[in-house]
């Protein structure tokens, strides 16, 4: 067991909710995450905090850099990891080129929570070379992400790759402890659509009235006539897919939604 309490007292720290600081107290919490590492990973760690995975990521010898945001936890890490390369900063700001211009195929990171979508995404669009990531999230959100169905964004997953759950961690494993609890997604890319970027305009556009059926949706939403590449996707003949239009959203599976993707987006279904 570590003591973030008192490494934090001890450098006159406290951990700060508005970066999501909640550090693992139990390692073996971690145990899951090398597991699954892949035998060639490169890593990225993402908010390595206190170092408490970055130490296990360093005895994987499969850790190329880091990148935190608070400049307080990077005076530990840089004194506690020498030769560590260490990025400063906000992810979502950093500039993918340069970025990209470390060694990483791999991206882990125990996630502050508010964020964790738009890091997923950012990873998903910006750094193509990223085959895999290991993300601890709210355990709704993993549950959610990893669903067939329900939401844009599993629809979403679905066509950028494979997802899958690595199990649940307790609240009690961190300091200070979440309201909630958390969980291991992996993520492995594995695009199953073309043009994911015009996949996304379709998922996003079609959850936009959860309680319309999807016909009316593609008909009526301003999102798609905002886009050259669906703005007509709301005079398209659709006649031929009544059993997908009467559906809501919800009921959306990856099988569906990508045979509505070919008809209103016939580029792809040329593949
Ligand atoms: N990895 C540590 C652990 O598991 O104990 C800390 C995890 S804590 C949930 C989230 C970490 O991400 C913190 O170190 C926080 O400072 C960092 N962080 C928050 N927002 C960030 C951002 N936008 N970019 C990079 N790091 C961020």
């Amino acid at each position: 067991m570590s003591n973030p309490q008192s490494i934090l007292r001890e450098h006159n720290l406290q951990a700060l909710k508005r970066f999501g600081q909640n550090f693992v107290i139990n390692p073996a919490v971690f145990d899951k995450v090398i597991a699954a590492l892949p035998e060639d990973a490169r890593v990225l760690e993402i908010g390595p905090g206190l170092g408490a995975l970055t130490r296990r990521l360093l005895d994987s010898q499969k850790l190329d850099c880091v990148n935190e945001i608070d400049r307080g936890l990077i005076e530990i890490l840089s004194r506690q990891f020498p030769g560590l390369k260490i990025i400063q900063g906000d992810f979502l700001e950093q500039d993918s080129r340069q970025l990209s211009q470390n060694n990483f195929n791999c991206v882990v990171g125990n996630l502050p929570f508010y964020i964790t979508t738009d890091i997923l995404l950012k990873i998903i669009r910006e750094l193509p070379q990223v085959e895999t990531a290991i993300l601890g999230v709210q355990w709704e959100f993993a549950q959610r992400a990893a669903a067939a169905t329900g939401s844009s964004l599993a629809l979403f997953l679905q066509a950028a790759g494979d997802v899958t759950l690595l199990g649940k961690t307790d609240r009690k494993s961190f300091y200070p402890a979440p309201e909630v609890d958390a969980g291991w997604l992996l993520y492995r890319r594995a695009p199953k659509v073309r043009d994911l970027a015009v996949f996304e305009i379709l998922t996003r556009g079609l959850f936009w009235g959860k309680r319309k059926n999807i016909g009316n949706t593609i008909r009526k939403n301003p999102h798609f006539a905002m886009h050259e590449v669906s703005k007509d996707w709301a005079s398209t003949d659709l006649s031929s897919l009544a059993e997908i239009t009467a559906l809501r959203p919800d009921a959306l599976n990856w099988e569906l939604v990508y045979k509505l993707f070919c008809t209103l987006y016939p580029a792809e279904a040329t593949k």
